[in-house]
């Protein structure tokens, strides 16, 4: 069975939507991986379908509801129940690229969009829900944040990146470095050279002075990515949500 993403929202009209273009959606429309929104709403147990509440302690804004968020977790997790089930929050682990591998490697993901103040916590903490942030801001929901965790593993998934677009070389691969500047045609451009290194045809040359670059970035834009570069520290498994209490 393909990698398989289930996405709990109150709008199910956001996807695939970017994700139905390009090489994801070229990968979606081949059967590389397959995607399903579910309307949490469809969880609600009252006429009004009212899916969140008042906090309690007072306070603004709403929260969506454990019971209902449950229930549409029970039913996206029913097929293939042995997927991590996410809630996209600000208060979460930091999205990063070794987390997207380990995503990516297993059978897909359910993901749990918040909307308002957020979700109950005894639900994130009944379902051991990791939680994931995609950066220190706050978004209005989850959506984004889901589409932007889905681009990042799909691409990964065999068979969906070209290998034009290999992941081999990139920043953030395994020795967690940025990527060296690009060119291309033409040579000059706007009384601007490309580096002659690379018109030499010299390959040991050519990448001997890419990885210098990529160095040199690294430790320009990012001395914390720099810094664990060099320490190379091993890293633990790094998807553990929530011990579940049942
Ligand atoms: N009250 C929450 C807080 O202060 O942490 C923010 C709620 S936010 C307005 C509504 C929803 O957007 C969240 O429940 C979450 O699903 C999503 N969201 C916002 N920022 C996010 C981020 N940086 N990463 C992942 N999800 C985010």
């Amino acid at each position: 069975m393909s990698w398989r993403a289930d996405v709990l929202t109150l709008f199910p009209e956001m996807f695939p939507g970017p994700l139905g273009l390009s090489l994801a959606g070229r990968g979606l429309r081949e059967g590389l991986w397959s995607l399903a929104a579910h309307d949490i709403r469809e969880h609600a147990k009252d006429r009004h379908r009212s899916v969140d509440g008042t906090p309690f302690g007072g306070g603004a804004g709403m929260v969506l509801r454990p019971d209902v968020v449950d229930a549409a977790v029970g039913a996206a997790l029913a097929e293939m129940p042995d997927r991590p089930v996410i809630y996209l929050t600000p208060r979460g682990r930091l999205l990063d690229q070794a987390l997207v591998r380990e995503l990516a490697a297993g059978p897909g993901a359910v993901l749990l969009c918040g909307r308002y103040e957020g979700v109950d916590q005894r639900v994130i903490e009944a379902r051991g829900m990791l939680e994931i942030s995609i950066g220190d801001y706050v978004l209005s929901g989850g959506e984004l944040a889901a589409l932007t965790l889905l681009d990042a593993c799909v691409r990964l998934l065999p068979g969906v990146m070209g290998a034009a677009e290999s992941a081999a070389e990139e920043s953030h691969g395994a020795e967690g470095l940025l990527e060296y500047p690009h060119y291309t045609r033409p040579a000059e451009w706007a009384g601007r050279a490309v580096p002659e290194v690379l018109l030499s045809g010299h390959h040991a040359a050519i990448a001997a002075w890419r990885r210098a670059e990529s160095e040199n970035i690294t430790k320009e834009r990012r001395p914390d990515l720099w810094a664990r570069h060099e320490t190379q520290r091993g890293g633990a498994g790094a998807i553990a949500g929530h011990p579940a209490a049942a």
